[in-house]
């Protein structure tokens, strides 16, 4: 345990954030991380529990009290070597993670919690500052290929695990660069993609080959995503080269508004916008790019999605930026004794709401409005609960000016045509249908096939998709081998 008397004594120590005019002016990250003394401290807060309900409320079920003690003793490479037994990418996690860890921390009941995420951003930025972190290529190999189709956070998991484990890794991705929707979708000032490329370094010596810009599959002409892809493989032919496939292709169905004027120009997929900004800092040069310059923006749906729009807007030199939520706005303290240990549903203010942004709860889109085909406007009604349904309020009517409004109302199910073109059976939301079985799991009902991620439970956390990348590898392994030793 760490110090026995340390959650007495010592706050929560916060990290700091630049403040929202410096943030602004670009797209770079603006979190402090803690480093030395000040992580040490942080560290000295952890109970070490007997039972720690952190350790359960982590998806990577991270064994949070070792790390804590062994940084609290000054014992770095160990805690590093801790947090590498159960999560491949901490540098991600401890970035964009929502940290259930801390919701279900025992002294989140009547204190603040133990600031657990920024002691694991600390331990993984020691290991790349020390040279700690490097390939670890298999001891033999097994002569087994497996295919992996997707290179998000699920993907990139298990492909380490398989490669680690002496199989023949090929990830197939099909946009141009590898990441998923952490190297498009995610801004940069939430996690620079830097990250991303050296841990495919590390990967690439450990011996996975990466081929982006291939598509698997046949794309469908009536697709709300943009495919730029430019070859295809087909399934047979996966399936003919490699003893195992994992079909990780994330959920990137957007879900549509479908009222009066969605056509006009000026109503976008928040994707179509996010995306964009993300290549643009990759050095990309594009035409017409998307952008919020002196545009009054509303941002449809209150989630993450929603956040990065509000904050990408903010960065573009929006007019204005509004984020409309359809639920009532929920309440700012949780009642602890009623919903510890678990992920309370209360109002939640993102670093980019703080940089600037109205947020509108309780309120649904009826029509877009605008003239000569260009968006001016939307009418919008305001909502209430009556007899445990949200209803219009009658006579609610509003117009709100906006020349660019972004969906972010979640999404759906996944894009392209990939399940069907295995023959997967697909679950009720069109995802792939697969369980998580300690035996069997993430097989799906074609032999040799796999899924993980978003394509199996639908959009998500990093941190599930890591999860079950990990899960979905040993299910391979043993597979291909009869056993594993690959940890769950
Ligand atoms: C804007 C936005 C912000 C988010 N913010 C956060 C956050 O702050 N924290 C957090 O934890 N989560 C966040 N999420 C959710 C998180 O990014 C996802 O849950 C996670 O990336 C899912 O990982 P995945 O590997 O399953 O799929 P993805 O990351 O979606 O990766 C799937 C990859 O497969 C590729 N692919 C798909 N079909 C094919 C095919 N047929 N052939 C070849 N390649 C294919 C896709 O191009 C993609 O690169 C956010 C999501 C969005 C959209
Ligand atoms: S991965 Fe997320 S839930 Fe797990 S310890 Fe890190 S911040 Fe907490």
């Amino acid at each position: 345990m760490s110090k026995i008397t340390g959650f007495l004594e010592q706050p929560r120590v916060k990290e700091k954030y630049l403040a929202p005019e410096a943030r602004l002016k670009n797209y770079k990250e603006f979190v402090e991380p803690l480093q030395g003394e000040a992580a040490r401290k942080q560290a000295t807060r952890c109970m070490d529990c007997g039972i720690p309900f952190c350790n359960n409320g982590c998806p990577v079920n991270n064994i949070i009290p070792d790390f804590n003690n062994l940084v609290y003793q000054d014992d770095w490479k160990q805690a590093l070597d801790v947090l590498h037994t159960t999560n491949n990418f901490p540098e991600f996690t401890g970035r964009i993670c929502p940290a259930p860890c801390e919701a279900a921390c025992v002294l989140n009941i009547n204190q603040e919690p133990v600031g657990i995420k920024s002691i694991e951003l600390a331990i993984i930025e020691r290991g790349w500052h020390e040279g700690w972190v490097v390939p670890q290529p298999p001891e033999a190999k097994t002569g087994k290929k497996v295919a992996v189709v997707g290179s998000g956070p699920a993907g990139l998991a298990a492909a380490q695990q398989l490669a680690r484990a002496g199989h023949d890794v090929t990830v197939f991705e099909k946009n141009d660069r590898v990441g998923g929707l952490m190297r498009y979708g995610i801004p940069d000032f939430k996690m620079e993609k830097t990250h991303i490329d050296r841990r495919v370094a590390q990967m690439e010596a450990e011996g996975v080959t990466f081929r982006t810009g291939v598509l698997v599959g046949e794309w469908p002409k009536d697709s709300k995503v943009t495919n730029l892809s430019k070859e295809n493989v087909t399934p047979a032919q996966l399936r003919q080269e490699f003893d195992a496939v994992l079909l990780a292709g994330g959920s990137e169905t957007p879900r549509d508004l479908p009222v009066p004027g969605r056509d006009l120009q000026g109503v976008h997929y928040a994707m179509e916008f996010l995306p964009a900004q993300n290549r643009v800092n990759a050095g990309d040069k594009l035409k017409g790019q998307l952008r919020a310059d002196g545009k009054n923006v509303i941002v449809i749906g209150g989630g993450d999605t929603g956040s990065d729009c509000v904050g990408t807007s903010n960065r573009h030199g929006a007019k204005s930026v509004t984020q409309f939520e359809v639920m009532p706005q929920p309440p700012e303290q949780e009642n602890k004794p009623l919903v510890w240990p678990y992920w309370p549903m209360k109002l939640r203010t993102s670093t980019s709401h703080e940089e600037g942004a109205v947020r509108e709860f309780a309120i649904a889109t009826k029509e877009f409005i605008g003239k000569g085909g260009k968006l001016t406007g939307l009418k919008t009604v305001r909502m209430e609960f009556k007899d445990g349904k949200l209803e219009e309020v009658a006579g609610s009517e509003e117009i709100h000016e906006a020349e660019l409004v972004l969906l972010a109302m979640g999404f759906t199910n996944p894009v392209g045509s990939v399940l069907e073109s295995f023959g997967v059976e697909k679950d009720a939301r069109g995802n792939a249908h697969a369980g998580t079985e300690l035996v069997g799991g993430y097989a799906t009902s074609v032999d040799g096939v796999f899924a993980a991620g978003d394509m199996r439970r639908g959009q998500s956390l990093v941190v599930w998709a890591i999860r079950e990348g990990r899960q979905a590898a040993r299910a391979i392994d043993e597979f291909l081998m009869g056993e594993s030793v690959l940890p769950r």
